[in-house]
């Protein structure tokens, strides 16, 4: 069984040479009718790329190209960084085709890796360059081979931080079938000293950037959310994997798994519903934001037959909504990821627009925040930014997405260090 597996997985991936992306071309200049640097939107700037990188930002009649640039006009365009997803899973597809379930225990690894090739050419062309895909549920490793195949140019895709199986306390996690024992499960489960601080260093040889952990989960009676591993488990899970030089991620929805992460030292907290305003001066405090995921909520809630506009807001959003609002009156800082895969991969914008229309952020906020924002939280000093020395990760959109985020549905361009995906 895992033999087989593991040779479908590897013949998949053999790279078709005929379709490996060309070299960037030597000098490429683009002049937008704005370029948004990350910060603040500046209209009438150009940007020269040279190679991979970006070498000159400024205003159009200031910068001078090399001698055989191409030039790209882009008139009405606003030229932005690429943006980054917080939280993808490559490896699901929405839940109203394929319920969590039975995409974990019925569809063979090869089905799974073929749809998340699509999955990643259709995040890229959405604008998102780079992706944190935060478990592939129940798909191995998978995750380290499509970001190895993206990397070689085999497939298109989005710069891929991976966090492999993700960990999660026995018993707590899914699928369940009731009298079937030993069923695959949808993350590794791992317990206590030994066990955890194995299965961390073996998610990290496999090729894992992140460590997330499950804080807590709906295994509580009647299906509740309740916290999973112990103080000491959490604590144990974030210094092994900080020793390695990895963050650790959490995912979290109640008040004490969400404490509980924080005070062992992780640096992203996962959804939040349950946050309290107590939680959220904490994780001001220490420095921990907040990836609330409000568009997977918002899908779930839908698939279960919410008809949002007609019906009454379900308790699940208003838990939303009310953790939204204490995270920001605390100050948090908030990473734009929606968790997709939950809903359409290449949807990605959903987050940041639902941020805007339900929520009350500006634009502005949701696009500074999945921009540079994400690259700060995330460590990605090299990208987020408009500015020389960094990769020309970089997307053009119809509009002015800074005060009209629907702009962000209209890419019209995608460089990825300095290679066209995309274009007028
Ligand atoms: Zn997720």
């Amino acid at each position: 069984m895992k033999i087989s597996r593991i040779l479908g997985f590897c013949c998949l991936l053999l790279p078709p040479l005929a379709s490996r992306a060309q070299a960037p071309p030597a000098a490429l200049l683009l002049r937008p009718a704005a370029v948004f640097d990350g910060q603040d939107l500046h209209p009438g700037w150009a940007v020269l790329v040279e190679g991979t990188k970006i070498t000159a930002a400024g205003p159009a009649d200031q910068l001078k190209a090399p001698a055989g640039a191409r030039t790209l006009e882009l008139p009405g365009l606003t030229l932005l960084p690429g943006l980054i997803e917080g939280h993808s899973h490559l490896l699901l597809h929405p839940y109203n085709e394929t319920s969590w379930n039975d995409q974990v225990l019925t569809e063979p690894l090869a089905l799974r890796v073929a749809r998340a090739t699509v999955h990643a050419q259709r995040t890229l062309l959405a604008g998102f360059t780079t992706a944190r895909d935060l478990g592939t549920e129940g798909a191995d490793y998978a995750d380290v081979g499509i970001k190895q195949a993206i990397d070689q140019g085999i497939i298109p895709g989005p710069r891929l931080l991976v966090a492999t199986r993700a960990l999660v306390a026995t018993g707590s996690y899914g699928p369940h079938l009731a009298g079937v024992e030993n069923l695959p499960q949808g993350a590794q489960e791992a317990d206590g000293v030994d066990g955890l601080v194995r299965a961390v260093r073996e998610q990290i040889g496999h090729g894992a950037d992140v460590i997330k952990v499950y804080a807590d989960y709906r295994w509580g009676l009647g299906g509740t959310a309740q916290p999973t591993f112990s103080q000491e488990e959490l604590t144990l899970i974030v210094q092994t994997a900080r020793s390695a030089g990895r963050g650790v991620v959490a995912h979290a929805s109640t008040a004490e798994g969400m404490r509980r992460a924080v005070l062992a030292g992780v640096e992203t907290i996962e959804h939040g519903d349950g946050g309290t305003p107590e939680v959220f001066r904490l994780m001001k405090q220490r420095g921990v934001a907040l990836c609330p995921t409000v568009a997977a909520t918002d899908a779930t809630s839908q698939y279960k037959g919410w008809k949002k506009g007609q019906d009454p807001t379900p308790p699940r959003v208003a838990d939303k909504h009310r953790a939204v609002q204490a995270a920001r009156q605390a100050g948090v800082t908030l990473v734009m990821g929606g968790d997709v895969g939950v809903f359409a991969h290449g949807d990605n914008a959903r987050e940041l627009e639902l941020l805007v229309q339900d929520y009350g952020l500006s634009p502005l906020e949701v696009l500074r925040a999945a921009t540079s924002g994400n690259a700060q939280v995330l460590h990605l000093p090299d990208r987020g930014r408009v500015a020389p020395g960094l990769l020309a990760d970089l997307v053009a959109v119809a509009g002015d997405p800074t005060h009209q985020v629907e702009t962000l549905r209209q890419v019209r361009l995608v460089l990825k260090g300095g290679v066209l995906y995309r274009q007028p």
